[in-house]
């Protein structure tokens, strides 16, 4: 599904011109201007092109072609029309764009989209566990990464809404993965410490987010959204059908709810291994016993306790093991 905001026009340019400018061609054009008419003749950077070629209604170097302009940017500039799926504008890849989510959702507020056969209804409330959103179209994986894979087999992949509550926000965000076939790895800083996020299915990255390297707590306030980490798509014949292979041990659906929910606990009862354990210097954390997913729990740890935090919910080799 291309992005609403891209809009197909007929533009006109002129060949020979030092500097290619696209012009809007209208149906209203009066064929007056200088390109569109004889007066073509007189044109500087026409003239000493024209020997030997035939007299025409119009400039024989005014090319006339489609071109596409994203109506949600401040400034209109056309580009040469392209039907690539794999471009954003013509993709469900839109659904990431900073400039399609400021416009079409700028409070944040999505709704869960179409999902299969499933058509949500306007209103319908976006799933959640303990505050935390679960897009139903989505799939996770053990150590807190989501991926969404488009019916062209679009993939993107972020960071859950539990691991973005536990970080609270993250200091730097770094990609250690090229534009090659692999397992997409972030390095996030918390609190000083490196959490690695590896994705463990592979898959061929056509970008990573690098806006986050300048702003990255958009990674933790808008998760699902602007706060992406990879786009890409599954390997050349990599599964039977569109995701299979990028899906591979991920939990999605009803699982996924329940899923969400036996993590809250868990993470529940570490906070309370931690109130328990006081830090070497004698401090006590937290003690209020909640049982909800506690806002920026990284903040509040040691060193040691961060570690064991990351171990426990993000490290890479944790699969997922049903337990409800
Ligand atoms: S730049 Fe973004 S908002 Fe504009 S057409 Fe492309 S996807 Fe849509």
């Amino acid at each position: 599904m291309k992005c609403p905001f891209l809009r197909d026009v007929n533009v006109k340019y002129c060949e020979v011109s030092a500097y290619r400018k696209m012009i809007l061609s209208a149906s209203t054009d009066t064929g007056t201007e200088r390109c569109s008419s004889h007066n073509y003749a007189q044109c500087p950077a026409a003239v000493p092109r024209l020997q030997g070629l035939p007299r025409t209604e119009r400039c024989p170097f005014l090319h006339l072609s489609q071109a596409e302009f994203c109506a949600a940017a401040s400034v209109t500039k056309y580009v040469p029309a392209t039907n690539d799926l794999l471009s954003r504008c013509n993709s469900d890849g839109h659904l990431y764009c900073e400039l399609f989510l400021t416009r079409a959702d700028p409070t944040g507020a999505r709704r869960p989209r179409t999902v299969g056969t499933h058509v949500p209804a306007v209103g319908d409330r976006m799933p959640s566990v303990e505050g935390i959103p679960v897009p139903p179209q989505l799939s996770y994986t053990p150590n807190h990464m989501w991926l969404d894979v488009a019916e062209d087999g679009f993939c993107h992949v972020g960071i859950d809404g539990f691991a973005a509550k536990v970080i609270g926000s993250a200091e730097k965000v770094t990609f250690a993965t090229s534009r090659a076939v692999g397992r997409p790895v972030a390095m996030l800083t918390v609190n000083g410490v490196d959490l690695q996020m590896v994705f463990p299915n592979p898959l061929h990255l056509s970008a990573a987010n690098l806006y986050l390297r300048t702003a990255p707590s958009k990674m933790t306030s808008d998760p699902y959204g602007a706060g992406w980490l990879f786009e890409g798509f599954e390997p050349t014949g990599a599964g039977a059908t569109v995701g299979s292979a990028a899906r591979e041990g991920l939990i999605s659906g009803e699982h996924a709810l329940a899923w969400m929910h036996a993590e809250s606990e868990r993470l529940t009862q570490f906070v309370h291994e931690q109130v328990a354990a006081p830090s070497p210097a004698g401090e006590q954390f937290m003690a209020d016993g909640g049982g909800a997913v506690i806002d920026g729990v990284a903040a509040h740890l040691d060193r040691q306790g961060l570690i064991n935090l990351m171990t426990a919910f993000f490290a890479p080799q944790l699969t997922w093991r049903r337990s409800w």
